[in-house]
């Protein structure tokens, strides 16, 4: 499936990324209307991350804009005591917003979007909990596909038809899954076996390992490093890899040089784009958006 994806995602400031063919929204940061204007209408299912503020400012004007008897539905970390903060305030300060549908979600609960694809919710540990806390996730969007079982595949279209009469369509279709896109958030590098065979990954790198990195880190909160994000990536099977929420503090060269020299040094071939520091990208899969 082609996707065209539109992101702005700068750490501290603001992150989101649109999927236009699936109407889809991951995180919410600020400028997002400014960015995608009228485009913003086809937006009918978002999944926050987390609470931090450059994930989720965008969405007071983005509800209020939006806002219709049960769309947008609004997914966010059960234990998110901001987010249901901002819910309340978006129902005060804007009544005729009371159309949109907020949903805590937790750990790998699944929600579907389409009748054939759905959205996984995976933690991660970029804030520090406990396991039963949800904070902070991750989302994989996956397709799912009726196959007919292989011993089948020889029958003539009437002899199947009857087989299924039969048998049953549950015996007669195995389910392909697919994972069409992947999403870190924010997030350290970890557990990439569950982001394999995936169409697009796209993965935060919040640092380059770059001299200036040994500057304090404003807040506790846990990232990811480029050069770790790029070896973790060679050692699974991903067609695309997206990278973003880079600091600002780098400078465009530096990034670029960081992720060429990575590339080079892991052996990576597949095609890699990145969302730059302070601008938005209107097709983010587009070969001019990338590395290689
Ligand atoms: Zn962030």
């Amino acid at each position: 499936m082609q996707l065209t994806i539109t992101g702005y995602s700068t750490a501290l400031f603001s992150t989101w990324y649109f999927i236009e063919e699936l109407g889809l929204l991951l995180d919410c940061g600020d400028g997002l209307m400014a960015g995608l204007l009228q485009k913003s209408r086809k937006i009918t299912h978002a999944f926050l991350t987390h609470p931090d503020r450059d994930h989720l400012t965008g969405l007071l004007q983005f509800n209020q804009l939006n806002a219709r008897a049960g769309f947008p539905i609004i997914y966010y970390p059960k234990d998110c005591g901001s987010i249901r903060a901002l819910e309340l305030f978006s129902k005060q300060f804007d009544p005729h917003v009371s159309g949109t549908v907020w949903n805590p979600i937790i750990d790998r609960e699944k929600v579907w979007i389409r009748k054939d694809i759905y959205v996984q919710a995976i933690k991660n540990s970029h804030v520090t909990c406990t396991p039963d806390v949800n904070k902070s996730l991750g989302y994989k969007v996956v397709q799912v596909r009726q196959k007919l079982k292989p011993e089948y595949l020889h029958l003539p279209p009437l002899e199947i038809k009857k087989m299924i009469e039969s048998v049953g369509k549950e015996n007669a279709y195995w389910e392909q899954e697919t994972i069409l896109l992947a999403y870190s958030g924010d997030s350290p590098v970890e557990n990439f076996d569950q982001w394999e065979g995936a169409k697009v990954l796209i993965h935060e790198a919040t640092f380059i390992g770059a001299d200036q990195d040994t500057a304090s880190i404003p807040h506790a909160n846990r990232h990811s490093i480029l050069e770790q994000v790029l070896e973790a990536v060679s050692k699974i099977r991903v067609e695309n890899l997206v990278l973003g929420h880079f600091s600002s503090r780098y400078s465009d060269s530096q990034i670029d040089e960081a992720i060429r020299s990575g590339c080079q040094k892991f052996g990576l071939t597949i095609p890699v784009r990145r969302v730059l520091p302070g601008r938005m990208v209107k097709n983010v899969l587009d070969e001019s958006c990338g590395i290689q």
